[in-house]
């Protein structure tokens, strides 16, 4: 049985091809690539005519037999369009058929858009959560943020640049101005982050609207333990957003994101002291 080895591939910048990785890909049987076209481009860059079969979102388990079949007699290699194969792109499937069959798995390191982003953004790296493309739908999203309200480690997501407003707008709506980065184009000619207050971030997309691939890093929720705010200030930011028109139940979210208390507690504290702006049940 050969192995099947998992290979990373730039993300915008040829130069970022390892030195094992292009050994790899040379040496191995045959590469399962997610789009044969776009391989064949980084492939011929690199003098490699392995041969290739497709191995995408749609044929994925159907393609699993002649993967197989390979591996019988000699090494597979997976490639996704860019970056790690498994991270936001097929592999997963094949991961785990390979290792439930006892296919050695070898995945290489190298290309990924999460931890340049991460690690660009200038938020806290000793812990982070990565949580992929957000849903569409506006309320599947505002939902999933919402359960995300107290999380402390620093939450990574992919983006698209078309969607990238509404989301920003839905974090600033359910976590509160929250600081962010959007790291955008890593790695290519036009790299660049934009770092702040979401609220400040948004400005900025509004009037430069986003182009190309993103990824955005949203701070975590303060830590409970040593930085949330005590009542007083909860209940003076609270006053604040209801005084400026806002629902009790959206201004709740608001200052949980940003004080480190729960919606309810924050909530709760709102009803006693607007007990006619009690909007909703949060
Ligand atoms: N497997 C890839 C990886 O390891 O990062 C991710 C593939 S996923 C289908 C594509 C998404 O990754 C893009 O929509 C974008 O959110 C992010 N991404 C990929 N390349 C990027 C880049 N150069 N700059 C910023 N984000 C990038």
């Amino acid at each position: 049985m050969g192995t099947l080895y998992i290979v990373p591939t730039p993300i915008g910048n040829l130069e970022d091809m390892t030195l094992r990785a292009l050994r790899v890909l040379r040496e191995v049987a045959l590469i399962a690539a997610e789009d044969t076209r776009t391989s064949r481009v980084l492939l011929r860059h690199y003098d490699i005519d392995t041969p290739l079969i497709s191995y995408h979102e749609h044929n994925k388990l159907s393609r699993l037999d002649s993967v197989f079949e390979a591996l019988a007699t000699g090494d597979v290699a997976l490639i996704s369009d860019a970056g790690m194969p498994g991270i936001s792109d097929p592999g997963y499937e094949l991961i785990q058929a390979a290792i439930s069959q006892g296919v050695r798995v070898e995945p290489l390191p190298g290309p990924n858009a999460v931890l340049p982003a991460l690690v660009g953004s200038g938020l806290p790296t000793d812990q982070f959560v990565y949580l992929g493309f957000l849903p569409r739908k506006a309320k599947a999203r505002a939902e999933l943020l919402e359960s995300l309200i107290p999380e402390e480690r620093t939450l990574v997501f992919y983006e698209s640049p078309n969607r990238l407003l509404d989301t920003l707008e839905a974090v600033q709506t359910v976590m509160g101005d929250r600081t962010v980065c959007v790291a955008r184009e890593l790695s290519k000619l036009y790299e660049e982050f934009v770092r702040g207050p979401v609220s400040t971030v948004i400005s900025h997309f509004t009037a430069n609207p986003p182009r190309g691939e993103i990824v955005l890093v949203v701070g975590g929720a303060p830590a409970a333990s040593d930085e949330a705010w005590d009542e007083d200030r909860v209940r003076a930011a609270l006053q604040e957003h209801v005084a400026a028109g806002e629902p009790l139940s959206s201004a709740a979210k608001a200052v949980a994101g940003q004080s480190g208390w729960k919606r309810r507690e924050v909530y709760a504290l709102g009803t006693e002291t607007n007990p006619r702006k009690n909007d909703r049940n949060p």
